[in-house]
């Protein structure tokens, strides 16, 4: 399925790309809930975190150690931040290619329903 995540990923529709390697690509949330929301999303197609293959954790860890360098290279990983990936409906994910959240720059309040 394609996805808007795709089309940046392949440069049909703009995004501001703040990281970029052979596995992962990283733009800004263009409805931002922190005052830094950055979402970094596998170059592989998995809509849900249910398909990621349980032999590839790679594919998750690559997402969640480049928004740590990210955190570090831009300043804010001692204060701290948050990453969540959202999966399926009761989860509120709303675009089906997998994607971590990296939310930061406040004081974040507490989650659930
Ligand atoms: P989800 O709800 O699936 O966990 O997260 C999807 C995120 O993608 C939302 O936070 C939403 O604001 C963001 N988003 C949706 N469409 C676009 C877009 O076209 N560009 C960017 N940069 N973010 C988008």
């Amino acid at each position: 399925m394609t996805t808007i995540f795709h089309k940046i990923i392949q440069r049909e529709i703009p995004a501001d790309i703040v990281f970029e390697d052979d596995h992962v690509i990283a733009f800004r949330d263009i409805a931002p809930q922190a005052p830094v929301h950055v979402l970094f999303v596998p170059k592989q197609d998995f809509a849900t975190l249910n398909d990621v293959p349980t032999d590839a954790p790679e594919i998750i860890g690559r997402l969640a150690v480049a928004a740590a360098r990210y955190a570090k290279e831009q300043g804010f990983a001692d204060d701290g931040y948050r990453i969540v990936m959202n999966c399926n409906e009761h989860g509120g994910q709303t675009v089906f290619q997998i994607h971590l959240h990296l939310l930061a720059g406040a004081q974040l309040g507490r989650f659930g329903t």
